[in-house]
């Protein structure tokens, strides 16, 4: 029997829906079609077995779907509990992402240590001005505490640690972790990010993690670090971080992820000279469709042996 997967229009902020199709490697006998579904068209989701998505519509949960494909690590935002109650699976894409957020968190630690982002800001201003915005500085030797220690984490880590930074993390469970020279447990969060240079947030966004970094967690940073975010905005306590950087609590941020995306015009975070911002764009690659389809591919050949989805998370 064919398996109908449908290509939700909402993955086009990512890649494009229509090209998916054709990195979608499975066996010409799994009978597999698929289909693009548009926003808002909840009668098109009625012949649907399967969906991959960017965006959660409530109308998914009203057709009779047998699994949803978030292109997403973070799931924050599909109700776990209402999809279990109508006997849904989600699955995410975790696992794709530790090499360009990697180099991206990469890349905002160099921009800090060498003024990057303001030579350029001056750059567009056509402006010659050599005033380093803070001491300039090399990684080499610089601390780097990592709170969440999966596949960001880990992909953080290999190349903080080929920069030649000392590499610490935290984690629900405090085991090693390769290119980590230490793994601190969630109960010494404020000891792991009191010594750190560059502390860069890489867990995932639930009831715990809410609000991790507000007031207190800024105070306990170095008057000289930076905050890193590439999980998702509502883990910091976006005001008690504006006001940290304003009046110099801590040196600067790099975010990837707000509280409300796309971020506000009014929000102080855009006049703020040492942060970077970028818009939600840290996991970017040209491969990304094809990855994503990797994951789908493999869980539809588990599927067919009986087996469990892959990354299933309800
Ligand atoms: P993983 O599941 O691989 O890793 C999550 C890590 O966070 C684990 O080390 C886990 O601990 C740790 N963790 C979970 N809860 C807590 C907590 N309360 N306190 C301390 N540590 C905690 O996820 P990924 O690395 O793939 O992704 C992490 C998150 O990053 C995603 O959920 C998503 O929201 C965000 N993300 C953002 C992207 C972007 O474009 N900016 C791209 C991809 C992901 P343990 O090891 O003990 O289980």
């Amino acid at each position: 029997m064919t398996f109908t997967l449908g290509v939700h229009e909402s993955v086009e902020v990512v890649f494009s829906p229509e090209s998916f199709p054709d990195v979608l490697d499975v066996p010409e006998e799994s009978a597999v079609e698929t289909r693009i579904v548009a926003h808002d068209d909840a009668t098109a989701l009625d012949d649907l077995d399967a969906i991959v998505t960017f965006a959660y519509d409530e109308a998914f949960l009203d057709a009779d779907l047998e699994w949803i494909h978030s292109i997403q690590t973070g799931v924050d935002r599909f109700p776990f509990s209402d999809l279990e109650a109508a006997g849904v699976a989600l699955t995410s894409s975790t696992g794709i992402h530790g090499d360009a957020v990697g180099d991206t968190v990469a890349g905002y630690m160099l921009s800090f240590a060498r003024g990057l982002h303001v030579y350029r800001d001056a750059q567009v201003d056509g402006r010659w001005d050599r005033t380093p915005p803070a001491p300039p500085f090399s990684l080499a030797g610089e601390r780097l505490c990592l709170v969440g220690l999966g596949v960001l984490g880990r992909g953080i880590a290999a190349r903080a640690a080929g920069l030649g930074m000392d590499v610490v993390g935290v984690r629900r469970t405090p085991t090693p972790v390769a290119n980590v020279d230490e793994v601190y447990g969630r109960d010494r969060l404020a000891e792991a990010i009191g010594g750190a240079r560059f502390v860069a947030l890489a867990l995932p966004l639930t009831p715990e993690s809410e609000g991790l970094i507000g007031p207190a967690e800024l105070d306990a940073m170095r008057e000289d670090a930076y905050l890193i975010n590439v999980a998702r905005g509502p883990v910091v306590d976006e005001e008690a971080l504006i006001e940290a950087v304003s009046n110099g609590t801590i040196a600067g941020a790099a975010l990837d992820v707000f509280e409300t995306e796309p971020l506000p015009e009014t929000s102080p975070l855009w006049d703020l000279q040492n942060v970077i911002l970028t818009p939600h764009v840290a996991a970017a690659h040209r491969e990304y469709a094809a990855r994503v389809a990797a994951i789908v591919g493999e869980s539809l050949r588990r599927r067919e042996r009986g087996e469990e989805l892959a990354n299933r998370v309800v």
